[in-house]
């Protein structure tokens, strides 16, 4: 485990930015992709899946691309807790 890519030993682990919400002391949370069937995750919606660590939210892709594009856009595009945090709600 390294403090750069803190989720890079887990089973199907692909690729992770800090793409997630701000949290107290001002770093933002992770945004991890996996390959679902080796991280043991649902495939139904597609083999590859991002990942909000901060509130577990899930998102299946198709493609490992299309997963990169939703990681890159942050959690805010996937994860419903981080936009009612970002409107002003209480996350
Ligand atoms: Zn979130």
């Amino acid at each position: 485990m390294s403090k750069l890519k803190p989720h890079n030993y887990h089973a199907g682990y692909v690729a992770e930015l800090r793409r997630g919400p701000v949290l107290p002391g001002g770093k933002r949370g992770w945004v991890t992709i996996y390959n679902a069937r080796k991280q043991m995750l649902d495939e139904d919606g597609g083999r590859w899946v991002t990942v909000c660590q901060t509130h577990g939210t899930l998102l299946n892709h198709t493609s490992q691309c299309a997963a990169r594009a939703t990681m890159k856009g942050g959690s805010i595009k996937f994860c419903d807790d981080c936009r009612d945090a970002e409107l002003g709600g209480e996350a």
